[in-house]
């Protein structure tokens, strides 16, 4: 069979010729006679490996110097411990924005180790919007304020950060990361499952501002278990245990591939492309309808619904048998979601509409 047209929220379709290299190297990485899986991780190549890789995703994001990039397991879910267990110092408290079902999570695990506060919610819409933010509601002795960058269920994405004065920000960009440039400095942290625009899932990148980890090395909870503690993650180049070794060479792989393409700026001008071809589209249809107002979609996750489940699952069935794969919505909003990460690109979301035009019309 083919390649084919792979719209899932995650894990998701990765750039075919990092597939393809990968596959090359599988038994002979770089002369070495072996596979990076199957070499140490103390071993010269697979640091070179790693060191590479944090180096490419630096300057791809550029990171400035006063943060340091730790890669970490157990998915974005094990973040959602870490970051109030490391970061909570001496407070008790945190704010978090509810946007949508990851949010939820997030604060849900949150409340095990401190007081969170909702600063607002968008749940009674069915997480169709990013909030407005009322600021006299932001407590002023939250330890840090979290928000969830891209919604990857609901299809929603911040456009404007919240103003949160010195209380550190910290974000989920699991659905979100790599896909255009961030300003890194506005954050005190960032975690980001790899699953969609990085590689293998459990890996977890973590960007931390260093006197986050200096918080994390003198004021940690002292229950925190030694693999999620982000001081001895940093002091140990990532390395305390194994580390995924196979999963970060996928990483490195994907870092120097975008590298290539020319960075950010361009994906971001490749991304934007692609989703105002598909919200233009929907926007346009008679039959379908995208589900999240304008300013606040994402660039990535693209739900909607015809508004009859029978004629949703058709759609999704023929699609599936033309080759355009995971297009089911989530069951909690329904219809189709169409995830067009990085790996997809224009010609992938022209296919879709394609697809979709044509359904419409034999449907009308
Ligand atoms: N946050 C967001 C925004 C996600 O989309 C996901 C997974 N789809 C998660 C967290 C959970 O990630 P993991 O499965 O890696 O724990």
């Amino acid at each position: 069979m083919g390649r084919v047209l792979n719209f899932s929220a995650g894990p998701s379709q990765l750039p075919l010729s990092v597939l393809e290299r990968a596959a090359r190297e599988m038994t002979d990485y770089g002369n070495t006679g072996t596979s990076v899986m199957e070499m140490s991780h103390r071993s010269k190549a697979f640091e070179n490996i790693l060191f590479k890789s944090k180096e490419d995703l630096r300057k791809l994001m550029n990171i400035p110097e006063n943060y340091d990039v730790l890669y970490m397991q157990g998915g974005a879910s094990t973040q959602f411990a870490a970051v109030p267990l490391n970061l909570l110092g001496d407070k008790d408290a945190a704010d978090y924005v509810d946007t949508g079902t990851w949010a939820d999570k997030a604060l849900k695990e949150a409340k095990k180790y401190c007081k969170v506060n909702v600063v607002a919610s968008s749940k009674a819409e069915t997480y169709n919007h990013i909030p407005e933010l009322d600021k006299s509601k932001f407590n002023p002795n939250a330890a840090y304020f979290h928000i969830t960058t891209n919604n990857t269920i609901f299809g929603t994405k911040w456009s404007t950060l919240p103003d949160v004065g010195g209380v550190p920000l910290v974000t989920d960009m699991s659905s979100s990361i790599l896909s255009e440039p961030v300003d890194v400095a506005k954050y005190g942290l960032i975690y980001a499952g790899a699953q969609k625009n990085i590689g293998p899932a459990g890996l977890v990148v973590v960007i931390i501002r260093k006197d986050l980890l200096e918080l994390s090395k003198e004021k940690a909870k002292e229950m925190t278990p030694t693999m999620l503690r982000y001081d001895i993650c940093a002091e140990n180049d990532s390395m305390y245990n194994t580390p995924p070794t196979y999963s970060i060479y996928i990483a490195g792989l994907v870092f120097e591939h975008l590298l290539n393409l020319g960075g950010l700026e361009e994906m971001k001008k490749r991304n934007v492309a692609k989703a105002n071809l598909l919200y233009g589209f929907l926007d346009n249809s008679k039959m379908f309808k995208a589900t999240v107002r304008k300013q606040d979609r994402s660039l990535m996750n693209v739900p909607f619904v015809t508004g009859n489940e029978e004629l949703d699952d058709k759609c999704v069935k023929q699609a599936t048998a033309a080759g355009l794969i995971n297009l089911k919505g989530h069951r909690s909003v329904g219809g189709l979601r169409a995830s067009i990460y990085n790996a997809i690109d224009l010609d992938g979301v022209k296919t879709l509409v394609n697809f979709l035009e044509k359904f419409e019309k034999e449907n009308a």
